[in-house]
């Protein structure tokens, strides 16, 4: 049982699973979040005609006096929605949004251009195609504008709308049953009896599973015995894609999830070389993958966000986004072991001079529920660091990046 890299742990996670089968066809205000079965080809250009990005005047450069002002007649007018005319030599008063007329090839903005009576003062002309959108710029009939596999966004959801698309042929969602195991668990909402704690981790999970695309399959906690979590495991992995727990799998006398797993399947205890996070439990259950994160909270986050999650993106048929990570200002100094990949919770200040400072969260365990949710985001200290010196540069990973 070697250390493994967290880059590895990633990977290897994803190699664990197929695309869950079967496509359904949304309407578009339902495809939020969901994964596009089939690339999308644009069946429409778009802008669908030639029109105006400004309020001003559609003209013909050829008309236009270089090096001076040109009076040119108005001969007509043409707002959004209105159809298109048909431009002589003269001026044409538009409005953003509608369609140019035909023979029209640049549009002054209104605000460079003074009327006197019936007659519009032009001033040098800009280049041709100035302040016009034409038929097809941004994106042209029969284009591949989404592909296959791709997590779709609020912006991908008004391209599609603009094309005219009114549903979208989409994945299954991998359907996630998740448990707690331990017998100090209690539900939120009971009486904590002594030696107690309330279960964090099942709705933070929960959350973050929906969050990630999954159908949770929610079976509360189990207490840690061996027969009843193998029964458990068993009916959670014959219903589900994927099997995810926390608690339980460490080297503890307790830690029974291990043995269950073994019973009813396979398991590998990966002792991913990261802090907080080791050991994670990656396996499968009656054939289907199972992946056994840690009890402690914040190691249950970090082990979700870089080995649960390219699992169950690979499990609804979509690459998994590389965490935007940004250089930040270290605000404190920290020293670390080597060789492995630390994650600190901390928060961000910008400072009078521009720079981003990152301020360490006081809670320093892996059991500190308040450093997560205090905290802006991790910033990921390399296996290599021994010395964070104060003033340095440190990548920070902001949890909003992680939908989490
Ligand atoms: P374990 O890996 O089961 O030994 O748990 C490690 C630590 O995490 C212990 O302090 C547990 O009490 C705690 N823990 C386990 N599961 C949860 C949970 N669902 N919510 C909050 N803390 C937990
Ligand atoms: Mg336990």
């Amino acid at each position: 049982m070697g250390l493994i890299s967290l880059d590895e742990a990633g990977g290897r996670s994803a190699a664990c699973a197929e695309p869950v089968p079967g496509v359904l066809e949304l309407p578009l205000v339902e495809a939020d979040g969901r994964v596009l079965a089939e690339a999308v080809v644009a069946p429409i250009d778009l802008p669908p005609f030639a029109n105006s990005a400004v309020d001003g005047y559609a003209v013909r450069h050829a008309d236009l006096l270089p090096g001076a002002e040109t009076r040119l007649p108005l001969l007509g007018r043409t707002a959004a929605g209105d159809p298109a005319g048909t431009l002589g030599h003269g001026a044409w008063r538009v409005f953003t949004g509608a369609p140019v007329p035909d023979g029209a090839d640049l549009v002054v903005m209104q605000e460079d251009v003074s009327l006197s009576g019936d007659e519009v003062i032009l001033p040098s002309p800009a280049k041709r195609g100035a302040n016009l959108r034409r038929a097809g710029e941004d994106v042209a009939r029969g284009q591949e504008v989404l592909p296959a596999g791709r997590r779709l966004r609020p912006r991908d959801l008004g391209l599609l709308a603009a094309l005219g698309l009114e549903r979208v042929r989409v994945r299954h969602r991998p359907r996630v049953a998740l448990f707690s195991t331990g017998d100090e668990l209690t539900e939120p909402g009971q009486r904590l009896r002594p030696a107690a704690i309330y279960d964090a981790n099942r709705a933070m999970l929960r959350a973050l599973l929906a969050r990630a695309g999954a159908d949770v399959v929610d079976l509360g906690i189990l207490r840690d015995e061996p027969a009843e979590l193998e029964r458990h495991l068993r009916a959670a992995a014959g219903a589900c894609d994927l099997v995810v727990t926390s608690g339980g799998v460490s080297v503890g006398e307790t830690d029974h999830v291990k043995a269950a797993l073994s019973a009813c399947g396979s398991l590998d205890l990966w002792r991913v070389a990261i802090k907080p996070g080791k050991p994670i439990a990656i396996g499968e259950a009656a054939g289907t993958p199972f992946i056994g994160l840690p009890g402690n909270p914040v190691a249950v986050f970090v082990g979700f966000v870089f080995v649960a999650r390219p699992l169950l993106a690979r499990l609804a048929g979509t690459v998994d986004e590389a965490p935007i990570v940004f250089p930040v200002t270290a605000g404190f100094q920290h020293r670390k072991k080597p060789g492995r990949r630390e994650f600190l919770r901390a928060s961000l200040e910008r400072r009078d001079d521009g720079a981003v400072i990152a301020r360490r969260h006081p809670g320093e365990g892996a059991g500190s529920l308040a450093s997560l949710a205090q905290s802006d985001g991790l910033l990921v200290l390399a296996e290599e660091l021994e010395q964070l010196e104060e003033g340095s540069s440190v990548p920070f990973l902001p949890y909003v990046g992680l939908l989490g």
